[in-house]
């Protein structure tokens, strides 16, 4: 490591940089769990979370990663042998799939080529065949971290709404949520799932669950075991501001802190500048002559960028050079992407000028490779940024 002063740069995907105020907050004494103090906190908390996930319902707050949500969201509204849909749009949707099968239920995982989001037509059909209704969810990754690739969620929910089949829909937002505009209530999401380490601009520990009226409803009646994850007594605990557990307390604080300066900043803007860096960054990747791995204009993802390799270059060498050169942590290629693409992240608490140190970064790094690419990428992306 030959530059250790300065800030690391850690533009991995998630978990993403803590800002200042939150680890400070994170650092205030912890309270009583059970005591009115506590109970104030939970109570504008929750109402603080909804917007960000856009509902008016239930957001159910765990400890833990997100993984935990995804088996809260699947253990809350299924039943040992039912069917559900997940959609291949890359590493993380077949890790969702494989933990459903591993709950006892029968999966069709809809196959993918991992450059393209979930297709809305694709889900339909299969609906569509299903006429005695055996599909009881369909699960798709807004945000697949693994490819830098965003399905369109409200376009899925007209396709299922198109074919009367009443499935829940359960969607992992877990690199979108609070960098990509979402919106659980107006898009019709039965389950939206979140983790605390990304948009969020916590430390990794939180796992969220914002849940439908149908949801709710499915979950009275599933019968998939669950104790831990069960959302009853967590929502009827939180009406009085408790959980009925130790929860994370100086997380919490933490994740007070991180939605006044979400709110502070605006939803609206948030997303925009989330769409302004990742915007930039294309151009930075193209401007080098390399290509992003995403093949759907409709479909790029504004909190990272997957970047393809050019035949027989190793992308985890660049990586490796990056980190040591430079101090800057990239995105590995996950699964059969693996060696294949690198990953950069601009999600969380970023600025124009830390988005551009890291494109320096990735400049340098490429040509410290030894990767042909034209100089030209950097300076591209750096108009976008004094441009708007
Ligand atoms: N889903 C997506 C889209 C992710 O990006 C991740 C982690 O990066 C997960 C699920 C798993 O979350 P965790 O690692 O917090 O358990």
């Amino acid at each position: 490591m030959t530059s250790q002063a300065g800030r690391h740069f850690l533009q991995i995907p998630g978990p993403t940089n803590v800002p200042d105020q939150v680890l400070r907050a994170i650092s205030a004494p912890t309270i009583d769990h059970r005591g009115p103090e506590f109970a104030a906190l939970t109570t504008e908390l929750l109402a603080s979370l909804k917007p960000v996930f856009g509902t008016s319902g239930p957001v159910v707050v765990f400890p833990g990663s997100g993984t935990g949500a995804w088996e809260a969201a699947l253990v809350n509204t299924l039943s040992t042998g039912d069917r559900v849909l997940h959609v291949e749009t890359g590493h993380f949707a077949t890790l969702w799939q494989q933990m459903a099968a591993g709950l006892g239920l029968y999966v069709d995982f809809l196959p993918g080529d991992w450059c393209h989001g979930a297709s809305p037509e694709a889900i339909a059909e299969r609906l569509a065949a299903d006429s005695a209704r055996t599909i009881k969810a369909v699960c798709v990754v807004h945000n697949e971290t693994s490819t830098g690739v965003t399905s369109r969620v409200p376009e899925i929910r007209q396709a299922m709404d198109a074919t009367g089949h009443p499935a829940l829909l359960l969607v992992d937002t877990i690199s979108s949520l609070g960098s990509i505009d979402y919106r659980h209530d107006e898009w019709g999401v039965d389950v939206t799932v979140a983790g605390s380490q990304k948009g969020l601009m916590l430390p990794p520990g939180l796992g969220f669950n914002a849940v439908s009226e149908k949801a709710l409803a499915a979950s009275r009646t599933a019968r998939l075991r669950k104790s831990y994850w069960d959302w009853q007594p967590i929502i009827e605990a939180n009406r009085r501001g408790f959980f009925p557990y130790t929860p994370a307390t100086n997380l919490l604080y933490g994740l007070a802190e991180a939605l006044r300066m979400l709110h502070d900043e605006g939803l609206p803007e948030v997303f925009a500048r989330h769409d302004r860096h990742a915007a930039a960054t294309r151009t930075a990747v193209r401007g080098w002559g390399l290509e992003v791995l995403c093949a759907d204009d409709r479909e790029h993802s504004s909190s990272l960028t997957a970047v393809l390799m050019p035949e027989g270059q190793d992308a985890d060498k660049v990586r490796e050079i990056i980190l040591e050169r430079f101090d800057m942590s990239l995105g590995a290629g996950l699964g059969k992407l693996a060696g294949r693409i690198f990953r950069i992240g601009h999600l969380g608490h970023l600025n124009d000028l830390t988005l551009a140190g890291t494109l320096a970064g990735v400049q340098m790094g490429l040509q410290l490779a030894g990767v042909r690419i034209d100089p030209g990428g950097l300076t591209a992306a750096l108009d976008v940024l004094r441009a708007e």
